[in-house]
């Protein structure tokens, strides 16, 4: 190699380590999880779970933010083989069947609980896979060979705070892990019509709460979402417990500055409820 063709290619350099890093940045995902019935059912959301899996990049690891861990403080499950939480009532047995026998990760556990300083993260050790995880990640990887970590709500924080700590995850992404918030955008189990659960369609509020969250996330205005109880009747009936929404917020924290970002899943259902699904990054 010549000494022009030498500077030509340490020019190059820096240029090729960047793009090398970019493609090894894993997407970050919000799912929609809907019924826990999901888990064992065929139907388009499912399949919307598959398609998303095969066009993005296998994960070293998953660390899931589901609605379905509400804690006090921050715990990130640390054991090396997270159990399979039934968290639910009056589902047929089939249901209660379901395993999904993923190994978790202490090391990673660790490393998680390092990157959110300085908010005091504890190790968990009882906890498992809840329904709000294993439910939608059984259909992306059904073979359950890839660890799955779960790190819980803390019931204590705002809006803010959720959105804060989940900025902190970011390093995670160029290290393989796949995060995944769990939840559901429109969410209101007292005005779910339970006669017609496995009807495609939205009431007026649902409908309007759903379309102005949606706007909110393709144009990046995650203030307007962060301030979310200030929003008008809509966002109340979507949101009357947050548990379900702020996952969505860990997801959103994630997106840097231009990154892509694209919906699926994107339907109601039982007119209180939407399945809609974000994917930021390719
Ligand atoms: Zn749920």
């Amino acid at each position: 190699m010549n000494r022009r063709s030498f500077l030509k290619a340490m020019a190059t350099l820096p240029l090729m380590s960047a793009a090398f890093k970019a493609s090894e940045r894993m997407p970050v995902l919000f799912l929609g999880h809907g019924s826990p019935m999901n888990a064992i059912l065929e139907n388009e959301f499912v399949q919307g779970f598959r398609h998303v899996a095969a066009r993005i990049p296998r994960p070293k690891a998953i660390l899931c933010v589901s609605a379905h861990w509400e804690t006090d403080g921050t715990w990130v499950t640390a054991m090396p083989q997270p159990r399979t939480i039934h968290d639910f009532g009056g589902f047929p047995k089939a249901l209660f069947d379901v395993q999904y026998p993923a190994p978790g990760d202490p090391r990673l556990a660790t490393q998680t609980q390092e990157l959110l300083e300085p908010t005091r993260v504890g190790l968990d050790h009882h906890w498992g896979l809840d329904h709000g995880a294993w439910s939608v990640i059984k259909h992306l990887y059904p073979k359950a060979d890839i660890p799955v970590l779960q790190l819980s709500l803390d019931r204590r924080l705002g809006a803010e705070g959720h959105y804060a700590l989940g900025r902190q995850l970011a390093d995670l992404r160029d290290r393989g892990v796949l995060i995944v918030g769990s939840g559901n955008m429109v969410h209101n189990l007292g005005k779910v019509n339970w006669a017609r659960l496995d009807e495609i369609y939205a009431e007026d509020w649902a409908m309007e709460a759903s379309d102005r969250m949606k706007s909110c996330i393709l144009d990046g205005d995650h203030q307007t979402l962060l301030q979310y109880t200030k929003q008008g009747k809509a966002f109340e009936y979507a949101i009357p417990t947050p548990e379900h929404y702020l996952p969505l917020l860990y997801t959103l924290a994630l997106q840097r500055p231009g990154e892509q970002i694209q919906l699926f899943n994107d339907r109601p259902v039982a007119g209180a409820l939407t399945m809609t699904s974000v994917q930021i990054g390719m």
